[in-house]
């Protein structure tokens, strides 16, 4: 029985592969990894390599199977990545709803995977980057954010986008990048918008070192502080009971919040 299906989004850049990619190599059971960026770079760190995209597979081949698809990474992980239209041609979101079809089709869920996690690009919640957050995908979503204003406006944006679609929010990760009282601006943020901050994540040069060894942190740097912040955040996740619809700024409230700190 699948535990929880959760999705992460949050702006393009601000850490959501990086953190996904380290919860799954830390969650000790079967994960699957469903990678919703044009970026296609989710799995990257768990598998060793770039995947084979789901849009590229299904344009040399319509009827691709399952192997076609799906690769093995790191400690017990199924990996996909939807992949998008090449630049200029057609919707990037178009391909994050061919990729859950055929996925539905080629019945990649069977497996019963302990936990799913799709790493979805929010800068906008439209098309077909809403896929995951319809019921029969995600549970519940988590935000990705940073204490900067783009990353915070993005956050405030995708709960606009989860309370329409009435998706559940369990909690907003805050992953810094040193800016002046980060915790403190996205912990107000997070109350404001009704939910709260789940985990904190330092800024790490251990993230880097390991991206280019093409590995998480996890499997780099086992014994390091950073690793154990990323297994408490999968641990506080499956915990995480507490899932509510998120209550959006307006824009003149969240101006006059952001520009209370600066
Ligand atoms: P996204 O998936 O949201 O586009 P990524 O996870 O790819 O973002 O991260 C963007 C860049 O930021 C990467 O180069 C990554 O190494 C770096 N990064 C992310 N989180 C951290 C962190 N906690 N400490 C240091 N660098 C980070
Ligand atoms: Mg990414």
């Amino acid at each position: 029985m699948v535990l929880k299906k959760i999705a992460i989004y949050g702006k393009g850049g601000i850490g959501k592969s990086t953190t996904v990619s380290n919860m799954a190599a830390a969650f000790d059971g079967l994960t699957f990894v469903i990678g919703c960026d044009p970026k296609a770079d989710t799995t990257r760190t768990l598998v060793g390599e770039r995947i084979p995209t789901i849009l590229d597979t299904m344009r040399e081949n319509r009827n691709c199977s399952l192997e076609d698809i799906e690769f093995d990474g790191y400690n017990n992980t199924h990996c996909v990545e939807s992949g998008g239209p090449e630049p200029g041609v057609g919707c990037a979101g178009r391909g994050v709803i061919v990729a859950m079809q055929l996925l539905d089709k080629l019945g990649a869920f069977d497996d019963d995977p302990d936990v799913v996690m799709y790493d979805v690009l929010g800068d906008v919640v439209c098309g077909g980057f809403s896929v995951p957050l319809r019921d029969e995908y995600a549970d519940e979503v988590y935000i990705v954010t940073s204490g900067e204003y783009m990353s915070l406006y993005a956050a405030n944006n995708i709960a606009k986008g989860i309370e329409k679609l009435n998706g559940k929010l369990g909690g907003v990760i805050c992953n810094c990048r040193n800016v002046d009282r980060e915790v403190e601006i996205v912990t107000e943020f997070a109350q404001r918008i009704s939910s709260r901050v789940i985990g904190v994540v330092p800024r790490s040069d251990l993230v880097q070192k390991s991206e280019y060894q093409a590995k998480t942190v996890i499997e780099s740097f086992p014994e390091s502080q950073q690793a154990d912040i990323y297994r408490k955040l999968i641990c506080d996740i499956m915990e995480n009971d507490d899932i509510s619809t998120p209550k959006p700024m307006g824009v003149e409230e969240f101006e006059d919040f952001f520009f209370s700190y600066v």
